[in-house]
């Protein structure tokens, strides 16, 4: 009796095609499997072993003066306008159509993430659900949800991708991309690690003493909805950026600096205000906060301009 859950959730099926989508998903039928993550991690050296291989994307159409026709009126008035107590100088219409130009290349591989981890997380329901339907006795949360190393592997497979495609649109911002490429399987991999250790508390909590088949499967459906809708979205957000922000770094000509440019959102932040306070820092070198670069934290739409 396997009946589809997706009819009642939203999920983008809009088709994404990069070179992990060939990949077969771990198969958590089969005991005789490897290791998911170590799997991953496989498929990670083979890529990095052809340097390159990747194409640059996010500005291979895009010329840098171009302006772009549809900014983010949020964004474009909280950049223009730093609150109250800023210690930043409002950015000046170079920087402000460089926050326009970044958004652009990140706010695609963001969505584009999001999509990925939302169609993972609906298989994921799916498989649950129908685990639950075919348990016998009192269900069993080991039983029915995937393992945590399964689990870490799935979203650490769909994650990768989108994050080296984050790193070459970054490391080919400021000019021309270099063939070699900035790890980012360790951004994948916390971001898995923070998927699963905030889903799975939540997916354990359904199985309470007591609860029938009916209950827990609501419960397995209302915490999945909640995170296909919004929850990802701001979850893939962050790991975008780092990946970005590292392939500037990786890209910046050695020995040159560069300076911090502010774009938290409109929400005050002292410590990325410190960063840009402090001009000109040679690349390689920390920042104020400790950082090398952008972002300081969740949120931190910082970027470092080359000086
Ligand atoms: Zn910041």
């Amino acid at each position: 009796d396997v009946v589809s859950e997706t009819a009642d959730e939203t999920v983008d099926e809009t088709p994404i095609e990069t070179a992990s989508d060939s990949v077969p998903a771990a198969d958590s039928e089969s005991g005789s499997s490897p290791d998911p993550v170590e799997a991953v991690f496989a498929q990670l050296k083979a890529q990095q072993a052809r340097p390159g291989s990747r194409e640059p994307v996010g500005n291979a159409g895009v010329p840098r003066a171009q302006v772009q026709p549809e900014p983010e009126p949020v964004k474009e008035q909280a950049a223009a306008t730093p609150p109250e107590g800023s210690g930043s100088p409002a950015p000046g219409a170079d920087d402000l159509a460089t926050l326009d130009r970044r958004d652009t290349a990140t706010d695609a591989i963001e969505r584009q993430l999001a999509r990925r981890l939302k169609r993972v997380l609906a298989d994921e329901q799916n498989e649950a659900l129908d685990r639950l339907r075919r348990s016998k006795g009192e269900p069993d949360a080991n039983e029915v949800l995937l393992s945590q190393g399964e689990h870490q592997g799935r979203y650490l497979e769909a994650a990768l991708s989108d994050l080296v495609e984050a790193e070459r649109a970054g490391a080919g911002f400021f000019g021309d991309a270099p063939s070699t490429s900035a790890v980012v399987s360790d951004v994948a991999e916390q971001l898995a690690a923070e998927l699963v250790r905030q889903l799975r508390g939540r997916l354990e909590s359904a199985f309470v003493d007591g609860a029938d088949e009916q209950e827990i499967s609501d419960r397995i459906r209302a915490c999945y909805r909640e995170w296909k809708t919004q929850r990802i979205a701001d979850a893939a957000a962050h790991p975008v950026l780092v990946a970005f922000n590292r392939g500037i770094t990786h890209a910046a000509a050695p020995g040159s600096s560069h300076r911090w440019l502010v774009d938290d959102g409109g929400a005050p932040c002292p410590d990325c205000d410190d960063n840009s306070l402090a001009g000109a820092i040679p690349v390689g070198e920390e920042f104020p906060t400790g950082d090398f670069s952008p972002p300081a934290h969740p949120g931190c739409r910082c970027i470092a301009i080359p000086t």
